[in-house]
C-alpha cells in the first residue's frame, strides 16, 4: 500500500522520508507543494530531485476523499459531499458507499469551513440530524484534512461572486461542526488541527480553529494540552435534568465536571474564551427561565453566547423557536453583560445548515435498527 502523505504532519512525514533515506528539508519541500500549492502529482513537484520523485511515485500518494457533489447555495454556501469507502454497519448491501459532509461559508472579511471529523456520530443528541444517523467509523487524518485539501484548492481558482477576483487562501478559519464528534476522534483530530495550524501548511492561527464539543471532559483536558484550539462546547441546556434528555453524553459527564473542565481549558489558553452553542427548541429551553439559569451556571466561566435557531429536518419531532422567544433570551443574556451571537442560517436550501448534515452512514451502532422496530411497534 502506498503511504498516503495526507495522513501525515509535518514530524511525520519527515520521519517517513527518514527511512526513505531523504533530508528533512526534502519532506518540507514536499508538505508544501502538497498543502500550500495543492499539488498531488509528484511529477508537477519541479524543485525536487527526479529520483526522489520517482520513489515518491512508486510509493507514495496524495489522496483525498472522492467528491461526490459539490452545490452551491444561493447565498454562496457550498456543501460537498465525499465518498469515505462502503458498507459496514447491518448493511449487508455491498455497494453502499458511506458519504461526509463539509461546508463552506463565505463572508465579507472571511471564509470559514466547517468540517467533519466522523461518519456519524455515536452520541444521539435527540434534535441532530447526524445523530439521528447512527454511528459508521472515526475519519482518518487524511478524510479530515482531505476537507480542508479539496476546498482551499478548488476554491481558489474560482472567481468570488460579488468581486469577480480569485483569493489566494479562500479558508480562513475552521470550524469542527460538521458529522462527528471531534473529541470522540481524538488523535486523528489533533493531528489533523496540527497541520492547519502549521506554517508549512496552512497556517491558520489558533483562534481561527474551532473545535466544537458535546462535553467530552477528559477529552477537553487533553486538547487543552496538545492544541490548546478555540474551544466551542454544545450546551443546550440550563440544568442536568434537560441536558440528560437531550444530550445524553451529559449523564456521564454532568454540568458541574464540565464548567470545571471549561475553566480549566482556559487555564491553557488565557485571554480566550469558551464559546457556549445553544440550539433553540422551541417550549423546550427556550424560555426566560432558562436564559436566567444559564447566568448562574456559567457565572464563573469566561464565555460568550451563541444562539442557533433549531434547523428542522425530518421527523425530528422539534419545532424552530419563535423570533420574539430568540430576542428575549438574547437580551436577557445580553443584560447580564454576555456577548451573545445569533447564527444567521446559512445554505439551508441545500440542507448545508448546523444539525443538518447527514451524509450517507451504515449505522454500526445498531441504534437505527432499534429505532425503526421501536417505531414498528
Ligand atoms: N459534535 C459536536 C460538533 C458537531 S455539531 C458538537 O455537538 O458540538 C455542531 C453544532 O450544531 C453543535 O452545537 C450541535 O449541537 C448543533 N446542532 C445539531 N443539530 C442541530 C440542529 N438540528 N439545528 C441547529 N443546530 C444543531
Ligand atoms: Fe453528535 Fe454533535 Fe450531533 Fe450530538 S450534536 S449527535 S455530539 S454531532
Amino acid at each position: 500500500m502506498p503511504q498516503n502523505l495526507l495522513d501525515l504532519d509535518l514530524a511525520g512525514l519527515t520521519a517517513w522520508f527518514g527511512e526513505l533515506g531523504e533530508k528533512p528539508f526534502r519532506a518540507r519541500q514536499v508538505f508544501h507543494w502538497v498543502h500550500q500549492s495543492g499539488v498531488a502529482d509528484f511529477a508537477q513537484m519541479t524543485d525536487i530531485a527526479k529520483s526522489l520523485r520517482e520513489k515518491l511515485q512508486q510509493q507514495a500518494e496524495v489522496k483525498a476523499p472522492v467528491v461526490n457533489y459539490a452545490h452551491t447555495s444561493a447565498d454562496g454556501t457550498r456543501k460537498w459531499l465525499f465518498d469515505v469507502g462502503p458498507g459496514g454497519g447491518a448493511a449487508s448491501d455491498q455497494t453502499w458507499r458511506n458519504g461526509i459532509e463539509t461546508v463552506f461559508i463565505p463572508e465579507d472579511d472571511r471564509g470559514t469551513l466547517c468540517v467533519s471529523s466522523q461518519v456519524g456520530c455515536a452520541l444521539e443528541c435527540t434534535f441532530c440530524s447526524t445523530g439521528r444517523q447512527g454511528f459508521n467509523r472515526n475519519l482518518t487524518v487524511a478524510e479530515i484534512i482531505g476537507q480542508l485539501w479539496v476546498a482551499q484548492h478548488s476554491l481558489k481558482t474560482e472567481p468570488n461572486r460579488t468581486t469577480g477576483e480569485t483569493a489566494g487562501r479562500p479558508v480562513s478559519n475552521v470550524v469542527m461542526m460538521g458529522m462527528g464528534e471531534p473529541l470522540a476522534n481524538f488523535e486523528n483530530v489533533v493531528t489533523a488541527l496540527g497541520i492547519m495550524l502549521d506554517d508549512h501548511a496552512y497556517g491558520l492561527s489558533r483562534r481561527r480553529v474551532t473545535v466544537s464539543t458535546s462535553g467530552l471532559v477528559p477529552a477537553m483536558d487533553r486538547l487543552a494540552e496538545r492544541c490548546p484550539v478555540a474551544l466551542a462546547v454544545s450546551l443546550h441546556a440550563p440544568s442536568d435534568a434537560l441536558r440528560d434528555q437531550i444530550v445524553p453524553i451529559n449523564r456521564k459527564y454532568p454540568l458541574r465536571e464540565l464548567m470545571a473542565a471549561c475553566r480549566r481549558y482556559l487555564v491553557h489558553a488565557p485571554r480566550d474564551f469558551i464559546t457556549f452553542e445553544y440550539v433553540m427548541l422551541a417550549g423546550v429551553n427556550d424560555t426566560p427561565g432558562h436564559a436566567r439559569q444559564l447566568i448562574e451556571l456559567t457565572r464563573e466561566v469566561s464565555c460568550k453566547f451563541n444562539l442557533i435557531p433549531f434547523n428542522p429536518f425530518p421527523d425530528s419531532g422539534y419545532e424552530k423557536p419563535r423570533a420574539d422567544a430568540m430576542r428575549v433570551f438574547r437580551e436577557i443574556l445580553q443584560d447580564a453583560g454576555y456577548v451573545v451571537t445569533t447564527r444567521k442560517t446559512r445554505g439551508d436550501d441545500i440542507d448545508a445548515a448546523c444539525g443538518q448534515l447527514a451524509g450517507k452512514v451504515a449505522d454500526k451502532s445498531g441504534r437505527v435498527m432499534k429505532r425503526m422496530h421501536k417505531e414498528a411497534a
